[in-house]
């Protein structure tokens, strides 16, 4: 019998143990991926901390890109060989009313890849062939990985934060070093905040092209338009909404933040807006990956092999690399 290797999160609070077991078969509407690599979110630290809700045990990893193997038998448009990246969305019911309104990424019974059901920290894994994409084949696999939630999360916060000029990105790890290359494609003028005192991250982020980089607790040279929150503290909103110009947008795109502490109302007054990114639509990946295309972003990646996914998760809470961090098995 065919195995697989993966590395399973048991329960939040303990180390990802390796494990080989049999080869799983796609159902009617799934496809077998053999895996070429799979990103590290922070989400994945959420899930090893208990943070958000999840099915454990649980193969983490929401950033796939992989070659199919076999398809089930409804399967349609794919066949082995093809190459797909599979994302965070795994599957919604197509019933409910957000799912019937164009708001997919809301669904009321959804699957997320790698939380409710097993992701890519795998040699192989399954995911339902409706939910994948196709990559633009000048990126290479492990290029392509963190693009599947960093990046795409990334630009549906981009898309809800406006047509604003002036950007500011809140905590400089993957996403935020997709979206500065993203949003200075489109001509804007890319603010990167780190954490005070993170020279490193500032240089990285000058050396990406943004126009200034500094510290959260420092206010940019100019009123923002909209201000993108990646990292997972709640004490940066109201920063953030100190930063933006009258009519501003502060857009929270991490999956779980600690609490916002209060500010006073005229931080807010001004038409200033703060909301929050949730999940995405397959539209935004189709977006997402056609506008890229032409952008000649490019992910900086650290690569680790995937038996030292622990080591991995541990560089992306310490922020200890540039970029993002890429398992591969
Ligand atoms: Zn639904
Ligand atoms: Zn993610």
């Amino acid at each position: 019998m065919q195995q697989r290797h993966v590395m399973r999160l048991a329960r939040p609070g303990v180390p990802l143990e390796p494990c080989d077991e049999a080869l799983p078969a796609p159902g009617p509407h799934q496809v077998l991926i053999a895996v070429a690599a799979c990103g590290v979110c922070r989400t994945d630290l959420h899930l090893c901390d208990g943070d958000i809700p999840a099915r454990y045990p649980i193969i983490p990893g929401h950033e796939i890109v992989g070659r199919i193997m076999s398809v089930g038998g409804e399967v349609s448009g794919l066949a082995p060989g093809d190459r797909v990246g599979v994302p965070w969305l795994g599957g919604t019911c197509g019933q409910c009313g957000f799912c019937r309104s164009g708001r997919e990424n809301l669904c009321d019974a959804p699957s997320f890849t790698g939380c409710t059901v097993d992701g890519g920290y795998a040699s192989h894994c399954l995911a339902d062939a409706r939910y994948c994409f196709a990559i633009p084949p000048e990126i290479d696999d492990v290029a392509a990985a963190p693009l599947l939630c960093a990046g795409l999360i990334g630009w549906r916060a981009l898309r809800l934060a406006g047509q604003g000029r002036r950007i500011g990105l809140y905590g400089f790890g993957a996403a935020a070093h997709l979206l500065a290359q993203v949003a200075l494609a489109q001509g804007r003028e890319v603010h990167a905040f780190t954490r005070p005192g993170d020279a490193r991250g500032q240089a990285f982020a000058r050396a990406l092209g943004c126009h200034w980089a500094g510290g959260s607790d420092e206010a940019p040279p100019a009123p923002l338009d909209a201000a993108l929150i990646f990292a997972p503290v709640g004490a940066l909103v109201p920063l953030a909404l100190k930063a933006v110009a009258k009519g501003g947008r502060v857009v929270c795109a991490g999956i779980h933040m600690t609490d916002i502490p209060a500010f006073p109302y005229a931080d807010l007054w001004g038409e200033r807006s703060i909301l929050s990114v949730a999940n995405l639509t397959r539209d935004d990946g189709l977006t997402f990956f056609a506008a890229i295309a032409a952008m000649r972003v490019k992910a900086v990646t650290h690569v680790f092999p995937l038996d030292e996914a622990n080591a991995a998760i541990a560089a992306v809470r310490d922020g200890a690399i540039d970029g993002a961090a890429v398992l591969v098995p």
